[in-house]
């Protein structure tokens, strides 16, 4: 199937950009946009840049938000005590959709990977230490909204910080990286377990997969 169109093909170029969507897929794709009607096509296109015009991330624990603080930091029902260290925001939708998880996260926006030159600089990694160091500063707003730092200014102190990066090289690399730098604060630090699939992708893990995984977690 070949469209005649220039149009066409440079909407099913920019699909082709997208994860998972190859030259086929994207030409569904095309060929469905071209029969929806116009206010629907608009929507979608709204909301494409939507996501980045309006989403930044918390400025407590890094997650996708549209204001200052995610519903997670903010949350009385949270243990903010356990911290949950994911690479991506979608990791934390994974661990979210399986209920079994309490405390809060911190997402470092990714993993140590030499090869593509993302070292611990490039990741949310120091704001973790800040975090458990009880060294990071909460603006006004953020004291008077996270559940128990309107009395004491603060973040409640650290009890445990779970690893919980990718069952690859990276995510291992990283995990023992964050490890080393977090030894110091004589708090607890876990990794989630085995059972995931070696070189897998945590966000693609059943809910029953990790949430084992999550319960048979260990000191490192
Ligand atoms: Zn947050």
């Amino acid at each position: 199937m070949t469209f005649t169109s220039e149009t066409v093909e440079a909407l099913v170029d920019q699909f082709t950009r997208l994860p998972t969507i190859g030259r086929k897929t994207a030409q569904r794709l095309a060929a469905f946009v071209m029969k929806m009607p116009r206010e629907e096509v608009v929507e979608i296109a709204r909301a494409l840049v939507a996501v980045k015009d309006k989403v930044r991330n918390c400025a407590v624990c890094g997650n996708v938000t549209d204001e200052d603080l995610c519903g997670v930091c903010t949350s009385p029902r949270r243990d903010a005590q356990t911290i949950c260290v994911v690479e991506e925001p979608n990791d934390v939708m994974a661990f979210e959709r399986t209920g079994e998880y309490g405390g809060v996260y911190h997402v470092l926006g990714g993993a140590i990977s030499p090869l593509e030159g993302i070292g611990p600089e490039e990741l949310r990694v120091r704001e973790l230490v800040a975090r458990v160091s009880g060294a990071l500063t909460l603006s006004e707003d953020a004291r008077a909204r996270i559940p128990g730092a309107r009395e004491t200014g603060t973040l409640p102190p650290a009890r445990e910080v779970i690893l919980a990066m990718n069952p690859n090289v990276e995510g291992d690399t990283t995990a023992y990286y964050v490890g080393q730098l977090l030894a110091p604060f004589g708090i607890a630090v876990t990794r989630i377990a085995r059972g995931l699939p070696i070189g897998g992708d945590l966000e693609f893990a059943d809910e029953a997969t990790l949430s084992r995984a999550l319960e048979g977690r260990a000191g490192l």
